[in-house]
C-alpha cells in the first residue's frame, strides 16, 4: 500500500465508515469538518481533524480549495469523497490530479460523462444497452410538447445534472405540461446550477434494480450482484435489499451483464453503481443512470458478498489489481437496509434536528448499524437527516425481514423524531412481505399510515 494517509471530505455515517476502512488497512485518517461538526463522532475517531469553514455546506464541505489545502497541509496522500457533497464533482478529482493527490473514485472524465444524464444515456445506448424511451435536451415548451406527443403521458421531466431524487417532475397530462416544465427548469437551475431538462417515459409499475460494480486500473471489471431499491419516497430510497428477489434468474443475469458491459466499455475504475428500472408489466429493463461513487446502500452488498467495498475502493485507487475475479464472488443469504432519518413521518417527514437523548441501537448477530450518532449528540439542521442505516441479514428474505422487524422494534431513540414508526408500518404490510411492490408503493401507503 503506497497510500499512508487518507483525507476524508465528508461527514456523518459515511465518514465513520471510511475511518473504519482506513483502520482496517492500517492507513491514517484525517477528517475535514465544518464548525457544526467539531464534536462529531468522525472528528473523535479520526487521527486528525481539520476545520474547513462554517456550518453551511457551501462554506465548508463543498469548498474544493479548502479541502485540497487540508489534504496538502496534513501530508495526506489521497482524498475519499464519500457520497453526496463533492463525490461526483469532477472539480475535486481535477484538483487532486493537479496537486498530486489520489482521488479515491473514478477518473474525472467518467464523473463528467455520468454526471450528465443526457451524456450517460447517449453513451450507454451506444453500447447496445436499452435506455428508457425519452428525448435529448428539451429547451422550450414547444419541444417538450412535441416529445410528449410521441412518447405519450405520463412522462418525467428530468434534470440532466440531477441527483438524490431531486430535479424529477412527473407530468400526467398535457394540461400540466407548461407549469411542470417551468418549475422543473427553475428547480434544476436552483439546485444544480444547470436547467437542462429532458423527458423520459414514466414507467408506472417499476422496480429499481441496481448493480454494484468494481473496476481496477488494469481493465478488470466485476459485479457484486444487484440490489432492489424500489421502496422510495419522492424518488429517494428508504429500504433496500440484496439480492433482488422479484426478478427471474434470467433477467438477473441480463441486468448484471449489462452493467458489466457499460463499466468494461468505459474502462471504469473504482466502485460504481449502474441503476436500472425494470418494467414489471413488460419484463423489460432500462438503464437509468450510473452513480460514480460509493452508495448509501452499499452495506447490503457487503453483507451478502463478505467484501468490504470501501477497502476495495482504497486499494483500487492505490493502483492494486482486484484481488478476486468474478467466479470468486459468492453470494450468501439476503440482506435488508432501512434508512433511519431525523424526520417526523406523521408531519409530512419534516426534518427534526435537535439533541438526541437516548440512543440505543440493536445489537446481535446478523445486525449491522452504520451511524455517527450517540447519546447527547446534537443533530445539526444543515445537512441530510440520515441518522443511521440499520442492516439485517438472514438465510433468505423472510428471515432478513423478520430480523429487521425485531431490530427496528428494539431500536431506542429519544429526543428527535425518526422515521422508525413509518419503517415498521411498511414492514408489516402484506404486500411488502410478499414482495409485491413497485416504486410507487410507499407513497400509496402514506394515507393509511397517517390514520
Ligand atoms: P444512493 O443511491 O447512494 O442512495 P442517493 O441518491 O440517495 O444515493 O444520494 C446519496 C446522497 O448524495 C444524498 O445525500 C443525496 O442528497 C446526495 N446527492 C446525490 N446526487 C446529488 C447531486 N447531483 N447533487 C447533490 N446531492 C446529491
Ligand atoms: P437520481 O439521480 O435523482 O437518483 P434517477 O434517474 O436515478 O435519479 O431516478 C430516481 C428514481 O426515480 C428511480 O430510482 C426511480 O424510482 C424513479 N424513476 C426515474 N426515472 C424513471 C422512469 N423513467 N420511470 C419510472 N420511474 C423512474
Ligand atoms: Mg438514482
Amino acid at each position: 500500500m503506497t497510500i499512508a494517509r487518507v483525507l476524508l471530505a465528508n461527514r456523518g455515517e459515511i465518514a465513520v465508515r471510511i475511518i473504519k476502512a482506513c483502520r482496517a488497512l492500517g492507513v491514517e485518517s484525517v477528517v475535514t469538518v465544518s464548525e457544526a461538526d467539531r464534536e462529531s463522532l468522525p472528528s473523535k475517531m479520526a487521527d486528525r481533524v481539520v476545520c474547513i469553514g462554517p456550518a453551511r455546506a457551501i462554506d465548508s464541505y463543498l469548498r474544493v480549495e479548502a479541502i485540497i489545502a487540508a489534504a496538502t497541509g496534513t501530508g495526506s496522500d489521497a482524498i475519499h469523497p464519500g457520497y453526496g457533497f463533492l463525490a461526483e464533482k469532477p472539480e475535486l478529482a481535477d484538483a487532486c490530479a493537479k496537486y498530486g493527490l489520489t482521488f479515491i473514485g473514478p477518473r474525472a472524465e467518467h464523473l463528467r460523462q455520468m454526471g450528465n444524464k443526457l451524456l450517460a444515456r447517449e453513451m450507454v445506448s451506444g453500447y447496445g444497452i436499452p435506455i428508457v424511451p425519452g428525448s435529448k435536451k428539451v429547451g422550450n415548451i414547444q419541444e417538450a410538447s412535441a416529445v410528449a406527443g410521441t412518447i405519450g403521458f405520463p412522462i418525467l421531466f428530468k434534470a440532466a445534472a440531477g441527483g438524490g431524487g431531486r430535479g424529477i417532475k412527473i407530468v400526467t397530462d398535457r394540461g400540466e405540461l407548461q407549469r411542470a416544465f417551468e418549475t422543473a427548469s427553475a428547480e434544476a437551475r436552483a439546485a444544480f446550477g444547470d436547467n437542462t431538462l429532458y423527458i423520459e417515459r414514466y414507467i408506472p409499475n417499476a422496480r429499481h434494480i441496481e448493480v454494484q460494480i468494481l473496476g481496477d486500473r488494469f481493465g478488470n471489471v466485476i459485479h457484486l450482484g444487484e440490489r432492489d431499491c424500489s421502496l422510495q419516497r419522492r424518488y429517494q430510497k428508504l429500504i433496500e435489499e440484496a439480492p433482488a428477489s422479484c426478478i427471474s434468474n434470467h433477467l438477473r443475469e441480463e441486468i448484471r451483464c449489462a452493467a458489466v458491459i457499460i463499466a468494461k466499455e468505459m474502462r471504469y475504475e473504482n466502485a460504481g453503481t449502474v441503476e436500472f428500472v425494470v418494467d414489471q408489466d413488460s419484463g423489460k429493463f432500462y438503464f437509468l443512470e450510473m452513480n460514480t461513487r460509493i452508495q448509501v446502500e452499499h452495506p447490503v452488498t457487503e453483507m451478502i458478498t463478505d467484501i468490504d467495498l470501501v477497502k476495495e475502493q482504497i486499494c483500487i485507487a492505490d493502483g492494486q489489481p482486484l484481488a478476486f475475479s468474478q467466479s470468486d464472488v459468492r453470494f450468501t443469504g439476503h440482506a435488508v437496509e432501512c434508512r433511519i432519518n431525523a424526520e417526523s413521518p406523521r408531519d409530512g417527514f419534516r426534518p427534526c434536528p435537535g439533541s438526541i437523548i437516548e440512543w440505543a441501537p440493536p445489537e446481535g448477530p446478523f445486525i449491522r448499524v452504520d451511524t455517527h450518532c450517540f447519546p447527547g449528540y446534537f443533530v445539526p439542521p444543515y445537512y441530510d437527516s440520515l441518522l443511521a442505516k440499520l442492516i439485517t441479514q438472514g438465510a433468505d428474505r423472510r428471515e432478513a425481514v423478520e430480523r429487521m422487524r425485531h431490530a427496528l422494534e428494539s431500536f431506542v431513540i429519544s429526543g428527535v423524531d425518526t422515521t422508525i414508526p413509518f419503517l415498521r408500518f411498511l414492514l408489516d404490510q402484506l404486500a411488502y412481505t410478499e414482495g409485491e411492490v413497485n416504486t410507487r408503493w410507499v407513497e400509496s401507503r402514506l394515507d393509511q399510515f397517517s390514520l
